[in-house]
């Protein structure tokens, strides 16, 4: 099988060292394996992408040595074909639109749901037909009707954290992930689970390489490309950078960006060995 893997920041922010530390694990993972790496902006959401963020993580990847294969792949400029290859879903009966704010969303949730990466949709709008559906609701894959389609799928892990395959448990995902929002067409915005889910799929990705906070989406990745009829990568979830107080670091922690470590004049070296690469 030939190694391809990708790249795939949000141009929401600056780079730091936890992306960093996925770029050049996914680059050199894929040199190594005398494959393909490809560089992927998941830049679906146009309010907070910035073209400039963009042009800055070309420039800190080009500075940290890596190259990529191909041109970069921009979403934003697939969106209508990513909703018009979800449609079918909705004639399948396992979408439903949703009118629900997030204020809704909370009112109707008994308690905040401690330790789950989803906020788990309470169900307010399932049982809604397509056919009710009005500008600006969201689509919503109804998930007990998408695991009765796929069963328990399973996908291989090869991260230090979760190694070995994994069999998706219908009734923990029920209680987890619940009835996630695919699809907002009004505002044009899809889910970043979807249109990495078609493009995976798309660039023929073999090995997904990214950090372990993403692990928690890989199921409803995994779901999603059965209901498709897409292949399933191989998944590599890298441990988190954290900073000194054991925090995730984020977007908005510019303090981490790679940017200002380029400014003190630290060398790519110095990153790899900060990211323990
Ligand atoms: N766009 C995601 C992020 O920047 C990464 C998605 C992925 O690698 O699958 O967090």
């Amino acid at each position: 099988m030939a190694f391809v893997t990708r790249f795939a920041p949000s141009p929401t922010g600056p780079l730091h060292l936890g992306h960093a530390c996925s770029a050049i694990l996914a680059h050199d993972m894929a040199r190594a394996a005398g494959g393909r790496f490809l560089l992927r902006m998941e830049d679906t959401d146009l309010e907070r992408s910035k073209p400039e963020y963009e042009a800055q993580i070309l420039d800190d990847l080009t500075w940290l040595g890596l190259s990529w294969d191909g041109p970069v792949h921009r979403q934003s400029e697939h969106i209508d074909s990513y909703n018009a290859r979800l449609e079918p879903l909705a004639a399948r009966g396992l979408l439903y639109p949703c009118s629900c704010t997030r204020s809704d969303i909370r009112a109707a949730l008994a308690a905040p749901q401690e330790g789950v990466a989803f906020t788990v949709y309470p169900g307010t709008c399932r049982g809604r037909g397509m056919d009710s559906r009005r500008p600006g609701d969201a689509l919503r894959l109804d998930l007990a009707a998408a695991l009765r389609v796929v069963g328990s799928p399973g996908f291989t892990e090869t991260g230090p954290a979760h190694q070995g395959l994994h069999r998706i448990d219908p009734a923990l995902a029920l209680r987890e992930i619940g009835d996630v929002v695919l699809s907002r067409k009004g505002e044009d915005i899809v889910a970043y689970f979807l249109a990495s889910a078609f493009d995976d799929a798309d660039q023929g990705i073999s090995h997904v390489i990214r950090g372990e906070d993403l692990f928690a989406f890989t199921p409803v990745q995994v779901i999603l490309q059965r209901l498709f009829g897409l292949p399933t990568p191989i998944y590599h979830h890298h441990r988190l950078i954290r900073d000194d107080q054991g925090k995730r670091l984020a977007k908005r922690d510019d303090a981490r960006a790679l940017a200002k470590y380029r400014a003190e004049g630290a060398t790519p070296a110095d990153i790899r060995r900060m990211v323990g690469l």
